[in-house]
């Protein structure tokens, strides 16, 4: 496994994350992030 770089698609963040970790999936930073980006 390795750590890439993303950005989150809630708040613009660079954000490190396993590349097959949910949050690299999901693009998101952190579950706060997901919840603002999804508009849940
Ligand atoms: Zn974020």
């Amino acid at each position: 496994m390795a750590f890439e770089t993303y950005e989150c698609q809630a708040c613009g963040d660079e954000f490190k994350a396993f590349e097959d970790s949910e949050a690299a999936a999901n693009g998101y930073c952190s579950p706060r992030c997901e919840v603002d980006g999804k508009g849940l």
